[in-house]
């Protein structure tokens, strides 16, 4: 059995179309007890235990979830004993449901209670150490009573992750502290409740050039308590326009300026790297960021499972490789995340400029959400191409669309940056309404157009879908792409 000690606080994760489903068998207005069984991946770190909801398997009335001479109700030996295998062999976490009445509060019964003590030390031999659990809810509530080999925890809370992100817990929090003077506008417009939300994220940027850096300060600005920033870059002479708070000496222009290679060399050697010119403009903006800026890859696992915890990640780096690993993060650890980018075609020969696109792509985990992987964003010709080295790329005259220069301005940043802050802003604080939709989002710049693309779902997709061997939802129980 696997021995499963995990940090506190535990909480649960569900996207909006599973809570929704949930819900409406839970509280179809009857005002009676329902139930169902959850089945669940799990994410671990010293900060905390995740939950992460994959499966809603509602219990019909009266054939799944019967009378019981224990209790009210409750579900049949049968089903048990289909769904435990389930997540036994499928390596998942098994997770009971039912409801209480009740709306902002709820708590399990003596009988509740009773039940668990006698039926999860046998769950957890069956499922091979879980954690196996329940979960009572209210209509705007739930308590949870998680069981693995070593302990027995309670549940902190579950986030719902849709067009609006919000937590349930087992009883309403008491209200938040006044915040800081000033954050005085901001707290006009969403409260003390949505400045604390914004204290309390952990956001994920991957890529601090011109796009990243925005991303950077805006957030910082905001009071987002914790910001990770990726990238391996130096700032170069050439980034300067762009990189919000890079100066000369940032990028080692009294060198770079020189005439002699060698001296140029060594400049750029010398040259900061883009996360740290990030971090001075965050710990400006608020002295109080907890910022980690990380030199490095997140093609890199070590690098990846720094955001495998993140409340949200923005993709600001144009690989495919990047692409490819942001968007496994969103899907198996029920993440949500934004892909940022600017195209400004050139023509090679006449060097006319072509349609300038700025795309904003939310990519939310469940299907339809926008997954790079199903609207054919992750080219696998780029990841061959990117798997080679530069020498190989010379060797095989591969022009990578890296070794060119592509046009940047940083106007064309703010258009593609500016939308997804504020969406990233509104889904936190509660301004979309549940139902938003939040489809990929194209700006023609010089025709002043915005178009909306369609979400495509392929169904035996590898990130998103249900299929057995899609990471969704799997968290540590799953595999990155990485190399
Ligand atoms: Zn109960
Ligand atoms: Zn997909």
């Amino acid at each position: 059995m696997a021995q499963v000690t995990m940090k506190y606080p535990v909480s649960l994760r569900i996207t909006q179309p599973l809570y929704n489903q949930l819900y409406q068998h839970l509280f179809p207005g009857d005002g009676d007890e329902h139930g169902a069984v959850l089945s669940a991946g799990i994410v671990e770190t010293s900060k905390g235990t995740r939950l992460l909801v994959r499966d809603v398997f509602l219990a019909k009335d009266g054939v799944d979830y019967v009378p019981s001479t224990r209790g009210y109700r409750a579900l049949t030996a049968q089903f048990v004993a289909d769904k435990s295998h389930y997540c036994a062999t499928q390596n998942l976490c098994y997770l009971a449901v039912h409801c209480h009445g009740g709306q902002d509060q709820v708590a399990f019964s003596v009988d509740d209670l009773a039940s668990h003590e006698r039926g999860y030390p046998a769950l957890l031999d069956i499922t091979k150490g879980g954690p196996v659990g329940a979960l009572v809810f209210a209509k705007n509530a739930v308590a949870g009573d998680i069981w693995t080999s070593e302990g027995r925890y309670p549940l902190n809370n579950m986030v719902i992750i849709g067009s609006q992100i919000r937590s349930l817990y087992p009883s309403p929090k008491p209200r938040p502290r006044t915040a800081d003077p000033k954050y005085d506008r901001h707290a006009r417009m969403f409260g003390d409740v949505g400045q604390e939300v914004l204290s309390n994220l952990k956001v994920g940027i991957i890529g601090l050039g011109g796009a990243g850096s925005l991303i950077n300060e805006w957030l910082s600005q905001l009071g987002v308590g914790h910001i990770v920033a990726i990238d391996f870059d130096r700032v170069e002479i050439t980034n300067r326009p762009r990189i919000v708070g890079s100066t000369r000496w940032d990028a080692m222009e009294w060198l770079v300026r020189q005439p002699f290679p060698w001296v140029q060399r060594l400049g750029k050697k010398l040259a900061k790297h883009k996360v740290y010119v990030a971090q001075r403009v965050a710990k400006r903006a608020n002295g109080s960021i907890r910022y980690d800026a990380i030199v490095g890859s997140i093609v890199d696992e070590s690098v990846a499972k720094k955001l495998i915890d993140a409340d949200f990640i923005f993709l600001a780096a144009d690989t495919a490789q990047s692409r490819l690993v942001f968007n496994a993060l969103v899907y198996q650890y029920l993440i949500p995340g934004v892909q940022v980018g600017v195209k400004v075609p050139v023509d090679q020969k006449t060097g006319a400029i072509g349609d300038i696109f700025s795309a904003t792509r939310h990519v939310h985990p469940f299907a339809g959400g926008g997954c790079l992987n199903c609207h054919e964003l992750i080219s696998p010709s780029r990841l061959q191409e990117e798997a080679l080295s530069l020498e190989e790329r010379k060797e095989q005259q591969y022009i990578n669309h890296e070794d060119i220069p592509q046009p940047s301005v940083i106007t064309l940043n703010v258009m593609a940056t500016g939308q997804a802050v504020n969406d990233f802003l509104m889904m936190f604080i509660g301004l979309f309404e549940p139902d938003q939709l939040l489809y990929h989002q194209m700006n023609k710049v010089r025709q002043r157009q915005s178009d909306l693309v369609e979400p495509m779902i392929q169904a035996d997709c590898l990130h998103c879908s249900s299929h057995e061997r899609s990471n969704r939802a799997k968290g540590d129980r799953g595999s990155l792409p990485c190399l």
